[in-house]
């Protein structure tokens, strides 16, 4: 991959049109998790002390191509200025006068926040048209928002070709990592996959067993796995229907070199409760009634030396139900190894998912991490090995 970057950009004067992820999480009009926003603030303040009219773009919600006044972004506008601490000029259209006049009375080095582009039918749509009309505002694209680079909208793919296109800071520094974990990684590479099902993975499990030396298969879906190799998971979540695709994942590890590695003994217990009574057993020995909620130390201690053995860790989907104590054990004890070695420069660690973010933030470690993506669905299709069109669309 390679990409224009911000530095070699002539900006002083240019109003920079830049792609933001301000689909915040809201209570009651606050803005719950304002992580999103402060992802944005450096791009916005490197484009700022260049000179550069920094113009924002950004959907909020699903208004469907329709206004709807309860979805408008005005409301970011304020808490965005505070961080910032400069003034945030809101339009109240991405395109057309009222953008137009919002714009041009920008001095350099000011800011403005669009309203939300999905307000238009043209921008879900990557109508060239509405492409068109919100280009009229820039003199240069910068795409900062990597989490919403899987769709090819308008204001994430349609503009990358109407203007000259960077990533901005955030993208930048996500692309880079991700690059390292799998476009060009240092071998060995390790991934874990974890999580509750097959059937939500199976085009990342298929993508990554080509790329990997080692596979940790964890979480429920595991016992799909377990199953498939004949072994009985008691009353544990489990996709039967599956069992062909995971003996065909086997194959794919097998024909490709990757070790998989899954569970040799498991934490098992009657309920899903915290505080209830767990039993360690061989993968063997699991009864009909009991329910696989956790890998088992001896899991974890192979799973540990294949993480000491390798350069690169890429995770997602953590290994045992980590929401409900005791079974958080085997996904705690990954994530502290995982970022003890990369801590100490010993390995390239990057994890993402939803799940995943909050397992490693209860786990008190993604600051060590080497990069926590937060990007969701586009983390996943990028381990998927799909082209995300947000980030094509900036390569040259
Ligand atoms: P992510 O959001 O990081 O991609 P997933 O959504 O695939 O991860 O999976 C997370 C969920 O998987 C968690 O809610 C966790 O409780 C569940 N899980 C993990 N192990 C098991 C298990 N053995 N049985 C049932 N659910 C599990
Ligand atoms: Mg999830």
């Amino acid at each position: 991959m390679t990409f224009r970057t911000l530095d070699t950009a002539d900006l002083a004067g240019k109003r920079a049109l830049v792609r933001v992820d301000f689909n915040v999480p809201v209570d009651g009009g606050a803005i719950t998790d304002d992580t999103r926003l402060r992802a944005a603030l450096p791009t916005i303040h490197y484009l700022s002390q260049q000179g550069a009219k920094v113009v924002l773009l950004a959907h909020f919600d699903r208004p469907k191509g329709k206004v709807v006044p309860e979805m408008s972004l005005a409301f970011v506008a304020e808490p965005l200025s505070a961080l910032l601490e400069q003034p945030v000029a809101f339009a109240s259209d991405a395109i057309g006068p009222e953008a137009a006049k919002v714009v041009d009375g920008l001095e350099n080095g000011g800011v403005a926040l669009l309203e939300n582009v999905r307000f238009h039918a043209g921008e879900e749509k990557n109508d060239p048209a509405f492409a068109k009309a919100l280009a009229a505002n820039g003199d240069v694209y910068v795409n900062d928002a990597f989490s919403a680079a899987h769709r090819a909208h308008a204001s994430t793919e349609g503009l990358a070709h109407l203007l000259p296109a960077y990533p901005g800071l955030a993208m930048q520094r996500e692309l880079e990592a991700l690059d390292a974990a799998l476009g060009n990684p240092k071998k060995p590479v390790i991934g874990i996959v974890g999580g509750s099902k097959v059937s939500t993975k199976l085009d990342l499990l298929r993508n990554l067993v080509t790329k990997l030396d080692y596979l940790a298969i964890g979480g429920g879906m595991a016992n799909t796995f377990l199953h498939a190799a004949k072994i009985d998971v008691g009353a544990s979540l489990c996709e039967p229907d599956l069992a062909d695709t995971a003996l065909e994942i086997i194959d794919l590890a097998g024909a490709a070199g990757c070790k998989l590695l899954l569970p040799t003994d498991v934490v098992v217990a009657k309920s899903v409760k915290p505080g209830v009574h767990a039993e360690t057993r061989n993968v063997y020995d699991v009864r009909p009634d009991d329910l696989i909620l956790d890998a088992g130390p001896e899991t974890v201690k192979t799973l540990l030396a294949a993480m000491d053995a390798s350069k690169t860790l890429i995770w997602n989907g953590p290994l045992g139900v980590f929401e409900v104590p005791p079974f958080d054990e085997a996904t705690v004890s990954a994530a502290k190894h995982a970022a003890q070695l990369a801590k100490s420069g010993k390995i390239v660690a990057v994890a993402g998912g939803g799940d995943t973010v909050s397992a490693l933030n209860h786990a008190g470690v993604s600051a060590d991490m080497t990069f926590v993506s937060t990007a969701g669905g586009a983390f996943l299709e990028w381990m998927e090995g799909k082209t995300l069109p947000g980030v094509a669309a900036l390569e040259q």
